[in-house]
């Protein structure tokens, strides 16, 4: 089983300011004044999951298609009322269930904590799978409905559910898929347009792409090229899987199959579930774009994919040009599952 947490470290975009800010804040994230007041409170604090602690204490009851969510609350109060958090909890969880047809675990754990020091209202979030899928975020007391109702990590994390714990050597598919599928969910849900979405890839791709030294996804585990290049092997295997089934079917198919087959809480190889989702597309292009991007720097044209997809830059966002020969493509990753 994983031992270590899928641990928070947030994408670069338009949308997602202060990204660096995050990874520091976690580290002092949670105030003096929390760990002097209570066992109770101190045993749900900490770098790691409290499961025990967390056992322990009073939940509130999520039910999203099925799967429950059990959240914790930590020592003290947010301004914003509980049941607001909890309707940001409840969107979130649809969000996701909704990209891969079921929320990806049974029952999970999330625990939510306040901070009261300066910096991004949605602080950090990590997802652990090694007792039971759980999730730990960290929010600001000052959080308002707005923050809540703009922010993707929660759903990040929440992905980070669906595919099971794989080699570390491939940490790049787990940051990937959850930078990929994060938005588009959140667009198969009605809650974030399309235009933002392609304006963060536009900005965000060119990250993900090989520098000078580069050994391929496996072999350089450099911010960018986790995240983004994972989220590029994400897009391109999406784009390819369409144009080879005819636009029929796609990368969220193949992660229905491989969440089928097991989710964060168990371990896997990588290469038996790339096979089980180009089995449930009936094309092998995640085996194959493993095998050039896996042990291979494998550059890629971005403004030519771009151009097929027709995405074209405009100031801070984007225009569409529905002319273009992947443009169907393009409109199938943010449209609800059509089955
Ligand atoms: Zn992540």
């Amino acid at each position: 089983m994983r031992l270590a947490p899928v641990e928070f470290l947030p994408p670069v975009a338009s949308r997602r300011r202060a990204y660096l800010l995050a990874a520091a804040a976690l580290a002092g994230g949670i105030g003096p004044r929390a760990l002097a007041q209570g066992d109770a409170a101190n045993a749900l604090d900490g770098p790691n999951m409290p499961y025990a602690a967390f056992d322990r204490a009073p939940f509130e009851r999520i039910e999203v298609a099925g799967s429950t969510l059990r959240v914790v609350f930590g020592e003290g109060t947010f301004e914003l009322p509980r049941a607001r958090i909890l309707t940001y909890v409840r969107q979130s969880a649809r969000s996701v269930g909704a990209y891969f047809g079921r929320f990806p675990a049974d029952d999970t754990r999330l625990l939510i904590l306040g901070t009261d020091s300066p910096g991004r209202s949605v602080r950090s979030g990590t997802a652990f799978g090694y007792r039971g899928a759980a999730i730990k975020l960290v929010l600001a007391r000052s959080v308002t409905a707005g923050d809540l109702d703009r922010d993707w990590i929660l759903v990040h994390e929440m992905t980070h559910l669906a595919l099971p714990s794989v080699p570390r050597r491939h940490h790049w598919i787990e940051e990937g898929i959850a930078t990929y599928v994060e938005p588009l969910a959140r667009a198969q849900s009605g809650v974030l347009d399309a235009a933002p979405i392609w304006a963060d890839m536009l900005k965000g791709m060119p990250l993900g792409l090989p520098q000078a030294g580069d050994r391929g996804l496996d072999n350089t585990p450099t911010w960018g090229r986790t995240y983004w290049g994972g989220a590029l092997f994400c897009l391109l295997a999406d784009v390819t899987l369409r144009e080879r089934s005819a636009n029929a079917k796609g990368l969220q198919h193949a992660l229905r199959a491989i969440l089928a087959h097991g989710n964060m809480e168990t371990d896997s190889a990588l290469e038996p579930l790339l096979r089980i989702g180009d089995a449930a597309v009936g094309v092998p292009v995640l085996s194959e774009l493993y095998r050039e991007m896996g042990a291979n720097p494998y550059p890629v044209d971005l403004d030519a994919l771009w151009r097929r997809l027709g995405v074209r830059p405009d100031g801070q966002t984007v225009q569409f040009d529905d002319a273009a020969p992947l443009a169907a493509v393009r409109r199938a990753l943010t449209a609800p599952f059509a089955g």
